[in-house]
């Protein structure tokens, strides 16, 4: 279900650009949503897109991906084995503050008289630039140019270059730059849940601080979380007009005051390094150290070589990444194809911002765009982000899955804690531990643990990495494997057959139901996965499934009980109406009142009480029909369409990871006016605020979902089964053609999706066997090759 009227253009005016996302004006009511799209981040630090000068500001919040605070999670009423202990991503030091002063008046964007505002994100270099000409009261010119970064290659580096030139006048100037540890920073949650808890009182605690000559050092830690952070900033200034300096510090409070007699065309050209380190084992005077090594290299090697490596870093990731849309009919739709060309880039773009240097962390649902989800970590990145970096940059994926593998004692220890044998992955989660304080949306959703399981999967078949089944893999396999067989049983009322109770499918609208279909099927794929990996170890690794046994204390006899479960595993099906119920007692429940719900009380977790939503027949995402998308190959085609055909009108797409799935199933089952408004709607998620909250951060999972709608929805790619096929899918009237690359057991193929043949073209590798349909085809680097050409053409709608 679509609510269309929500599907709008920003309220302000963004010109379409395929590189650039474009700001041509300061729109005071659009504050929040811009500081969310213009946000940099490398996916270990993230500051949003808020102007230098320290505001106006909606959310000015600067993160450090895991660097968080704990408290204790109050119930009105304490049950078992509930969650104890919140935590919350901080607001960490403001490092990027440059306040201008021309004679004396302050440049402040809500009352200057602004005769040029240009603000982009160049998605090509990885920068925020901007160029502004201001008019002072008195009538003086002042052109203020900027180009902002936070570094890919220097994962703890920030840089600002800032240029001030007096363009028709001389003036008194003065060019102070700042850092502000507890500023203002997120807003409180209101009545969105899903927004950050503000804590109330001071959360970053001083450590020591300190000035050398241009260089500033803050260092704070955390009480509870015991983190320590240390924020430094130095600075340049080249001008030829004179000019003297100032360095001071305070606990929460640093400045480098610049003072300059700026004369008429001569340019003041600040440039400022920061840099961020955080740890939980290193000392405050170490890790002011560090940052202080660091700042020496990145300032000896100057701005311009930021910004070269910056480049490269950007360029390698379109060659391996880029998705490509091309209208044919240029003239008539081009505007159309600009468009999505720039939403694909930014839904990419954001995805690696909030991604590339998450090392020893997860990816928070907002990437680090804000603080909504207090940072926390979700089956997001499984199931939505990884199959995007296992295609084009499997070294992330890696990282991410590895990341997972060392909070394999907490998910032990919760296991434990509940009764269960194995290990249990959080729900959501920084340190590892449950952070879910509404057990039934939250501890219940079980199929996290299949999910993970399910991405590695896909990974190691995608990437051949048969190694980190040995290193991590096998034993989070062990240990989810025993998870399962603990939870189910084998019911008498089921005719013996292996049923999971009590549990919460990834549809949040309906909790705590026996046998969730998309549960029930992912924990029977993650059982077999267990013991086919186990017993390929016992047979051809020996001394690996050795060292298995000794880890996990593996018993010969468990590999027959996870096969015992997962053969006779309860499917629900309803054979009247033909479909899988979603759980047991869905078909039970009264239809949910769609018509009588006006399209304002969406989503509905905001107007009705958890209850009533409970009991009715509504869906808030896609839970059978993702279970139809990422276990492809168990559903015949005919049956897709039934189930699709019978959920989607009862899914209201409440959460943001629902339409690019529902749009990939409408590409299978043929009905390909659904999957492009789905698919639009996803790919516009945060560019055409489509779920009125990108204000909070972007929706990073339906960012990745983007690029599955593209590429396994439109492209048909399926990766079932080991082996790489591709199954394009079009609509009659369509015109464009679909190019994209994909990352295969270390070679790069490229596909092509014309108008009359699918080309196929090796760019890297010595060879590479994949299929078109049914036809199987050896790629080498020598020719692109041609297939027989199809007879519909890729659709691109209109954006309205
Ligand atoms: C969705 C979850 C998701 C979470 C974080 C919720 O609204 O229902 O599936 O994991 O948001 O993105």
């Amino acid at each position: 279900m679509i609510h269309h009227e929500r599907l709008r253009p920003p309220p302000h005016d963004y010109p379409a650009d395929e590189w650039n996302i474009i700001e041509k004006g300061f729109h005071p009511e659009f504050l929040a949503q811009s500081e969310t799209m213009l946000a940099l981040g490398n996916g270990y630090l993230g500051m949003r897109g808020c102007p230098e000068e320290g505001g106006p500001n909606a959310e000015n919040t600067t993160i450090l991906n895991g660097f968080y605070e704990t408290r204790p999670i109050v119930y009105g009423e304490e049950a078992y084995g509930f969650a104890k202990t919140g935590q919350t991503v901080c607001n960490v030091t403001d490092s990027k503050i440059i306040k201008l002063f021309v004679d004396d008046e302050p440049f402040w964007l809500a009352n200057a008289n602004l005769l040029r505002y240009d603000r982009r994100l160049n998605m090509k270099t990885g920068t925020l630039d901007r160029e502004i000409l201001w008019e002072t009261p008195s009538g003086k010119q002042v052109l203020i140019t900027s180009r902002r970064l936070v570094s890919f290659p220097n994962k703890h580096v920030a840089g600002i270059s800032y240029c001030v030139t007096l363009l028709n006048a001389e003036a008194f100037v003065v060019i102070s730059s700042e850092m502000a540890t507890n500023g203002p920073g997120a807003r409180g949650n209101g009545d969105d849940p899903r927004q950050t808890r503000a804590f109330s009182g001071r959360v970053l605690h001083p450590r020591t601080s300190y000035c050398k000559d241009r260089r500033i050092v803050l260092c704070h830690g955390t009480e509870e979380s015991r983190l320590t952070l240390a924020c430094a900033t130095d600075h340049t200034l080249e001008t030829s007009c004179s000019y003297d300096c100032k360095a001071v510090h305070k606990e929460d409070f640093g400045q480098a005051a610049f003072t300059i007699e700026a004369r008429r065309g001569c340019p003041i050209q600040l440039t400022k390094y920061m840099v961020y380190h955080s740890s939980q084992t290193a000392s405050a005077e170490e890790l002011c150290g560090r940052a202080e090594w660091t700042l020496d290299r990145v300032s000896a090697q100057g701005f311009q070589e930021l910004l070269a490596s910056q480049e490269q870093y950007m360029s390698d990731f379109w060659r391996r990444s880029d998705v490509r849309i091309k209208d044919i009919r240029e003239d008539r739709t081009k505007r159309t194809t600009v468009e999505i060309q720039q939403a694909i880039r930014f839904n990419l773009f954001h995805i690696l911002q909030a991604s590339a240097r998450a090392e020893n962390t997860g990816v928070p649902a907002k990437g680090l765009t804000g603080q909504a989800y207090e940072g926390h970590y979700f089956w997001d990145t499984e199931i939505y982000l990884l199959p995007f970096l296992t295609y084009t940059t499997p070294q992330i994926a890696r990282n991410l899955l590895v990341f997972r593998y060392n909070m394999l004692p907490q998910a032990r220890a919760r296991a434990r804690q509940l009764g269960h044998r194995g290990a249990m992955f959080p729900w959501r989660t920084i340190s590892g531990e449950e952070a879910s304080a509404y057990y039934a949306a939250g501890t219940a959703q079980y199929h996290i643990n299949a999910d993970i399981m399910y991405a590695m999967r896909k990974y190691v078949q995608a990437t051949g990495d048969e190694r980190f089944l040995l290193d991590y893999g096998a034993e989070m396999l062990v240990e989810t494997a025993r998870l399962w067989v603990d939870l189910g049983f084998f019911s008498e009322a089921k005719e013996g057959k292996f049923c999971i109770n009590a549990v919460t499918g990834p549809d949040e609208y309906n909790t705590v139901v026996n046998n969730n279909a998309y549960t029930n099927l992912m924990a029977r794929e993650n059982l077999r996965y267990a013991a086919q990996t186990v017993e390929a170890l016992r047979t051809t690794a020996s001394d690996a499934y050795k060292a298995l046994v000794h880890k996990t204390g593996l018993a010969p006899s468990e590999v027959a009980a996870w096969l015992r479960a997962a053969d006779n595993m309860y499917i629900p099906y309803d054979p009247k109406l033909k479909i899988i119920p979603q759980d047991d007692g869905f078909l039970e429940k009264e239809p949910w009142d769609f018509k009588n719900t006006p399209s304002d009380r969406y989503p509905l977790l905001l107007f009705y009480h958890p209850l009533n939503i409970y009991r009715k027949q509504v869906i808030k995402q896609a839970d059978v029909v993702l279970a139809m998308f990422l276990l492809g190959n168990e559903f015949p085609e005919d049956a897709k369409k039934r189930n699709f055909e019978f959920y989607d009108p009862l899914t209201t797409g409440d959460s943001s990871l629902s339409s690019c799935v529902e749009a990939i199933i409408a590409t299978q089952t043929g009905d390909m006016d659904k999957a492009i408004s789905y698919g639009m709607a996803a790919l516009l998620m945060d560019l055409a605020d489509v779920g009125g909250n990108v204000k909070d951060g972007c929706h990073i999972a339906s960012m990745g979902g983007t690029w599955m709608m593209l590429t396994y929805g439109f492209g048909g790619m399926r990766d079932d089964n080991g082996t790489l096929s591709f199954w394009p899918r079009r609509a009659p009237q369509d015109n464009a053609i679909l190019r994209f690359p994909v990352r295969y057991r270390g070679q790069m193929l490229e596909i092509e999706i014309g108008l009359d043949k699918v080309e196929y073209q090796l760019h890297e590798g010595d060879g590479l066997l994949i299929h078109h349909e049914t036809e199987q085809i050896r790629l080498t680097k020598k020719d692109p090759v041609a297939v027989r050409p199809v007879s519909r053409r890729i659709a691109l709608p209109n954006v309205a």
